[in-house]
């Protein structure tokens, strides 16, 4: 007997006849005597499409209200899930945010899970029964619905394996597990058995949306392992979980790549201490995060040129921010909102020497432009025009062995 969590992703819970057939697994583990909460998103598209309501009222629909929207998409599928349950004999009962509690913190739209009321749920799970808990909602401690952030049932999976203890935490989702790209679009992409925390986490936060990246930082700071694995097959997944269990034979695992980034230069800025903060601090006061920054050597000692990333949504406000900045000064300012960032990740990089001029040899060879570069030790990041996404995805995944 084992106490499991089980998270069935959008696609997994997209249709009534999906929603039976992972009745049908939940029924399965239940029969052999598992203890059971299951974590469901909203059905596929659904989150998009209520965003896309609010949208049609107002461009700057209120927080709160679009908390209240966004969060009822997981209320059908919990309920859904549970009448399923029901109607195949198997106890079963769905409780929402509020019930539980699922107590948060933070901003509307991108709260954190504290802490939740395992009492209730424990008892009913010891009973045999199926507890179906709704990811991506909670209830700040005011009493108001909150979101936690878009993939956000990936990190109620994993927080509730923390809180009720669990022995497991399983992501069900509409690919096998973790693979070296993604696989709908780099078709030879492999399937990766193991993978650790660190990893994981800067793949997600470099795009694979297969785990959302705060899910994988909840894991690792718990060390909860994670099996990521698939609702339409029952082949072996991936797991997630810490180095030491890992050999390295490959210095990368993985590419991965997003298409929300946008780049801004500031040519001729003044070359003297205090400006970088001058440009960055309203950046940062307005909530604007910046990813890669390149300031180039001065050639006069006078005036130099700063390149900077940031999300595409921000490109505007940002813009603007920096145009009423009446602290610098600067010649031209130019942006790009069409690049992509491109991403290898391997632990094994820190003891391989020349991962990095491969891959600039790499794409070199592929005509590619580099536009800025940024590294950590296990990640190297480039900013390419978003017209060569693919191909440099494939140049990188057959460079690396990844094929
Ligand atoms: P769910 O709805 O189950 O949460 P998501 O759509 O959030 O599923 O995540 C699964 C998707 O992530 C896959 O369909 C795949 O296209 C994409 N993906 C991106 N990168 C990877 C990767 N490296 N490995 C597996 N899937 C990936
Ligand atoms: N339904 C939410 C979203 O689409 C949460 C999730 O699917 O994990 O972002
Ligand atoms: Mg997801």
């Amino acid at each position: 007997m084992a106490k499991k969590v089980l998270k069935f992703g959008g696609t997994s819970v997209g249709s009534i006849e999906r929603i039976k057939h992972i009745a049908n697994i939940i029924k399965n583990e239940n029969s052999q005597n598992n203890q059971i909460i299951v974590v469901v998103s909203a059905m596929a598209g659904k989150t998009n499409e209520l965003i896309g309501y609010s949208n049609s009222i107002s461009d700057n629909f209120d927080k709160r209200e679009l908390d209240v929207l966004v969060t009822s998409g997981e209320q059908v599928t919990s309920s859904l899930l549970s009448g399923a349950l029901i109607e195949l004999g198997v106890k079963a009962k769905s409780w929402m945010n509020w019930q539980i509690p699922i107590l948060t913190e933070g901003e509307h739209g991108n709260s954190r899970i504290l802490n939740m009321n395992i009492e209730e749920i424990n008892n009913f799970i010891s009973s045999g029964g199926v507890a179906v808990i709704p990811g991506f909602q909670g209830i700040s401690k005011t009493g108001e619905i909150t979101s936690i952030g878009r993939g956000g049932s990936d990190a109620t999976a994993v927080i509730v394996a923390k809180i009720f203890n669990t022995d497991s935490c399983d992501i069900y989702t509409d690919v096998d597990g973790i693979y070296s790209s993604d696989p709908n679009k780099i078709p030879v992409a492999k399937k990766i058995d193991k993978i650790s925390y660190d990893e994981m986490l800067e793949l997600s936060s470099l795009g694979a949306k297969v785990m959302q990246s705060s899910a994988v930082q909840a894991a690792m700071i718990y060390d909860i392992p994670i099996n990521v694995k698939s609702t339409f097959s029952n082949r072996k997944g991936t797991k997630i979980f810490s180095q030491e269990n890992i050999d390295y034979s490959k210095s990368v695992t993985g590419v991965a790549y997003s298409k929300d980034d946008a780049k801004i230069t500031l040519i001729g800025v003044l070359d003297k201490p205090g400006v970088a903060a001058d440009i960055f601090e309203p950046l940062g006061k307005n909530q604007i995060n910046i990813d890669m920054v390149i300031q180039n050597i001065s050639s006069d000692g006078k005036k130099t040129d700063i390149t900077f990333t940031l999300k595409r949504v921000d490109l505007k406000k940002a813009l603007k921010i920096i145009k009423e900045n009446k602290k610098i000064k600067f010649i031209d300012i130019h942006n790009n909102d069409k690049v992509s960032k491109i991403s290898i990740v391997g632990a094994g990089m820190v003891t391989t020497p020349g991962v990095t001029y491969k891959m600039f040899r790499a794409l070199a060879e592929d005509n590619i432009n580099i536009l800025a570069i940024s590294t950590s030790e296990i990640k190297l990041s480039v900013i390419i025009n978003e017209i060569d996404t693919l191909k440099a995805i494939k140049k990188l995944h057959t460079t690396f062995d990844l094929d």
